[in-house]
């Protein structure tokens, strides 16, 4: 604990912290200590991790990357993060993130942006870590923690894992509890782990799934031993290769590194089976029709009177007024104008209700390759290699939103997928590949996963 405290003070400069927890972790690693000296340490006996700041931590500032919430200290504790202290861990402190979780690049945290730890050979150009879980990738890929809690609504786990070299898996909707997990989209959002290997991924998640009835969408199925699935093989699984994610102007080298990953599933035993997921094209513009739709919802209660800032107005509606425009960055206004849109008498059937229907039948598509006898389905985790700060946050932000286009699909039919460092582009820069499972068996994954690794 105490030698990655050191390492994070001096890493100040990649702004991966929003605030470290030095105190609690050198208590919390005391407990370690006595428990393993007397034989009798838990699961995850002091490994010391950092925490997404979108994960309510009692007693410690939790902003959501937000200034609308500045000052506010949860009276409770996110269950993810109950359970990984219940099975011994260390917190280090919190995570720089996007903004209530919204952007691709982190540059949208009103604490700064993080910088990953990697550069392009030769170029000194600062690169995004991606988002909006960029705190947590480039804190695991600069060894500021052992692993990472992370929420992905549209590849906010997988995407910052395949920029920064580092393993993310997003589980099936409702294997977490999203209790004490600040929301983005309620229907989408799911927590999962970041850590530098496979097996480190399946360890962790292993402590932070299982049901809580606190959360109605968490599911009552017993969590199975994902270390164990690790070295399964994958020898007699059929792998999908679908062809809609063959995207215009996606570079070479991932379709070659896509290729690749096909090849090495293949040599290890896997059938590789081309296969059809037509509703893709449709993912992307649905998505950013539900996702704000629920942002705009979920960010109501930000009204200066429960969380906090506050700033004054004339009378209380110039209050919520005034606490929102100052509290908001422009990302989150424009999500929330959009959403209130097209919930709006008049918009919603042309808009909420078509997105909802493609929903459902981009779920369709996963569940027909799964019933002609897939296992899992490899794509590549992003059409590109990290960005460099600043280069994509351009006036346009369909460029941003670009960047999802894998991943999103995952999110809108509730699966499971892991991104996993299958190489590096020509510059140097790690590059992922993305499986996509059954719903609830990320055990599969993690043996592809770890046979790509
Ligand atoms: N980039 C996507 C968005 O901004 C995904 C974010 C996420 O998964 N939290 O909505």
């Amino acid at each position: 604990a105490q030698a990655h405290l050191d390492a994070i003070e001096k890493a100040g400069a990649l702004n991966a912290y929003i605030v470290a927890t030095p105190d609690r972790a050198l208590k919390m690693a005391e407990v370690s200590d006595e428990k393993i000296a007397k034989g009798e340490a838990r699961p995850l006996e002091g490994l010391p991790l950092g925490i997404k700041d979108l994960f309510a931590t009692q007693g410690v500032h939790t902003t959501a990357g937000s200034k609308i919430l500045e000052g506010f200290e949860p009276h409770y504790e996110s269950n993810v993060s109950t359970q990984l202290w219940r099975d011994g861990a260390v917190m280090l402190g919190k995570l720089n993130l996007d903004e209530f979780a919204m952007g691709s690049s982190n540059e949208t945290s009103a604490y700064g942006n993080t910088i990953s730890p990697w550069r392009r050979q030769g170029s000194e150009t600062p690169l995004v870590p991606g988002g909006s879980s960029g705190g947590s990738a480039a804190a695991v890929a600069a060894h500021l923690c052992l692993g990472a809690t992370a929420t992905d609504t549209g590849g906010s786990i997988r995407q910052p894992a395949a920029f920064t070299g580092t393993v993310g898996i997003k589980p099936t909707y409702g294997r977490c509890s999203r209790w004490g997990i600040i929301a983005y989209a309620s229907s989408l959002d799911q927590a999962g782990p970041i850590a530098r290997t496979v097996q480190d991924c399946a360890i962790l998640l292993g402590s932070m799934a299982g049901h809580d009835p606190r959360d109605t969408t968490s599911v009552d199925l017993p969590v199975p031993n994902f270390e164990a699935a690790v070295r399964r093989g994958v020898k007699g699984l059929t792998i999908g290769i679908p062809k809609e994610y063959r995207v215009e102007g996606m570079p070479e080298e991932i379709l070659r590194l896509w290729d690749q990953g096909a090849e090495w599933l293949r040599a290890a035993g896997a059938t590789i089976k081309e296969i059809s997921l037509p509703h893709t094209q449709y993912a992307l513009p649905a998505y950013y029709i539900v996702a704000p739709a629920e942002a705009s919802s979920n960010l109501a209660r930000y009204d200066g009177v429960r969380y906090g800032l506050r700033v004054p107005g004339k009378d209380i509606a110039g209050m919520y007024e005034n606490t929102r425009a100052a509290g908001f960055g422009r990302e989150v206004k424009r999500r929330i104008m959009i959403g209130t849109y097209v919930l709006s008498a008049g918009y919603y059937d042309a808009y909420y209700v078509r997105a909802q229907k493609i929903r459902t039948l981009i779920k369709r598509d996963f569940e027909q390759a799964y019933a002609e006898g897939v296992d899992a389905i490899l794509t590549p985790a992003t059409p590109s290699a990290a960005f460099g700060l600043g280069e994509m946050a351009s006036a346009d932000p369909v460029q941003m939103y670009l960047n999802d286009v894998f991943t999103v699909t995952v999110n809108m039919a509730g699966l499971p997928g892991i991104a996993v460092p299958a190489g590096l582009d020509a510059q140097g820069l790690p590059l992922g590949l993305q499986l996509i499972g059954r719903p609830f068996d990320e055990e599969t994954l993690f043996a592809a996963a770890q046979t790509i690794e």
